[in-house]
């Protein structure tokens, strides 16, 4: 169905006096973002859903494209409003019968007007006799081949054929600000995309061991990370920082098994450093329990060790197959799987010590100058622009994966 119009239904749950006010705000306003070049969109607030509305009409399959990634929807359907007249919403329904005959159908009314004279079962039962008197159709209210929604509000009513699911979650900015680490890898991208499902603006973060190595490539898909998840509410820029020489620092002074320990902790305070200075409160990783010797707890309270906010590893209870399903969803796990590395191949340490103490990572921390090798990092940070003409980068299969 081409519709100019969609009703948008959020979860209520949990929402409150001021709350509700700001997270309809907030959602309204990432519904008119979402829609910006096919718009301008015009988001009405009836009670406790919205009507859309676009300059023209557009297929139904590309209000699905469009709102499937703004959380903070529950479910959607592109819609034809209606004046609340009983007569005009039975035309309305009849006028859109499926062409062929189907086995079951069944009418769904709800009412936001109360004071609208006719119950939801009233409307039901008037329109389910008109459609039934026209095709002979049978009624099944538990498990219908065919469902029109009519739904009452309070200046208008609305006339519906297909639910969408929504992607659920809290609207990108109800929750604060959170800093990324974006490593281009698989789990990084996923653990983005829950934090925007939470409702968090989420400012990415990605260190490559330029200017050693092949930085460009893993910058390049860095970027496209960014841009394949600019829907779901990514901003169109990341912070990209090169951190070979700070990295090379710490190969000359530590002990190989440490150094991996040490270059996340180097990452942790210059991400915390960007994140506070964009005014987020915490980080996020993509760790998960285990995965791979960096992951055990013994690792992770080391790297936190060097941390002040709090880091959120909001995929550290899923297994590896539940977050490449989720990855292929969101369209990065292509691009994830790209040869190109974030660190060149003589900064990486041949064995990585899984167990770490916190007490032995300081003294041997202590061997170089951290300060200093974080103001070096944060001096060649750069906040990179992510058009939606950002190249995603090609694979050349004939071209072994370079270090
Ligand atoms: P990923 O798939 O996200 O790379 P991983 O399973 O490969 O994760 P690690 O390489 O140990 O795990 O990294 C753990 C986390 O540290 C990553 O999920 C990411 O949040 C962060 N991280 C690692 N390398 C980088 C990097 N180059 N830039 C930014 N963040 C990084
Ligand atoms: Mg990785």
């Amino acid at each position: 169905m081409e519709s100019r119009y969609a009703v948008v239904h959020y979860a209520e749950i949990g929402l409150k006096g001021h709350n509700r006010g700001f997270f309809e705000r907030m959602l309204a306003r990432r519904i008119e973002e979402r829609l910006q070049d096919i718009g301008p969109a015009f988001v009405e607030r009836l009670p406790g859903r919205f009507l859309v509305r676009l300059p023209r009409p557009v297929p139904e399959a590309i209000w699905v494209e469009r709102l499937r990634t703004v959380f903070g929807i529950a479910y959607f359907a592109p819609a034809i409003p209606a004046p609340k007249d009983l007569t005009t919403l039975t035309e309305i329904v009849l006028r859109h019968l499926p062409s062929e005959p189907v086995p079951s159908f069944c009418i769904r009314a709800s009412r936001a007007d109360k004071s609208f004279p006719l119950t939801s079962q009233e409307i039901e039962r008037h329109i389910g006799a008109a459609v039934q008197r026209q095709t002979g159709w049978r009624v099944d209210l538990s498990e219908p081949a065919w469902v029109a929604y009519i739904e009452i509000a309070t200046n208008t009513a609305l006339v519906y054929f297909a639910r969408h699911r929504g992607p659920g979650g809290l609207p990108v900015g109800v929750s604060g600000r959170v800093g990324l680490l974006l490593s281009g890898g698989i789990d990084s991208p996923v653990a983005g995309y829950f934090m925007l499902k939470r409702g968090c603006e989420v400012i990415p973060i990605h260190f490559h061991s330029g200017p050693f190595g092949d930085w460009a490539a893993s910058e390049a898909r860095a970027m496209a990370i960014v841009r394949q998840m600019r829907p779901y509410g990514m901003p169109p820029w990341l912070y990209v920082v090169p951190i070979g020489e700070p990295q090379r620092a710490i190969v000359l002074a530590a002990p190989a098994p440490y150094r991996l320990i040490l270059y996340r902790r180097l990452m942790v305070r210059v991400a915390e450093a960007l994140t506070r200075q964009e005014g987020g409160l915490a980080l996020v990783t993509g760790d998960s329990l285990g995965q791979v010797a960096s992951q055990t707890l013994e690792s992770l309270t080391a790297i936190e060790d060097a941390a002040t906010m709090p880091i959120l590893r909001p995929l550290i209870g899923l297994d590896k197959v539940e977050i490449i399903d989720r990855a292929r969803a969101i369209g990065t796990y292509e691009l994830s799987i790209l040869p190109g590395e974030d660190c060149c191949q003589f900064l990486m340490p041949p064995r990585v010590i899984t167990r770490p103490s916190v007490e032995t990572v300081r003294e041997i921390e202590s061997r170089v100058r951290m300060e200093e090798l974080v103001q070096q990092a944060l001096a060649q940070a750069m906040r990179v622009p992510v058009s939606d003409s950002t190249p995603i980068p090609v694979m050349h299969p004939e071209r072994p994966s370079s270090a």
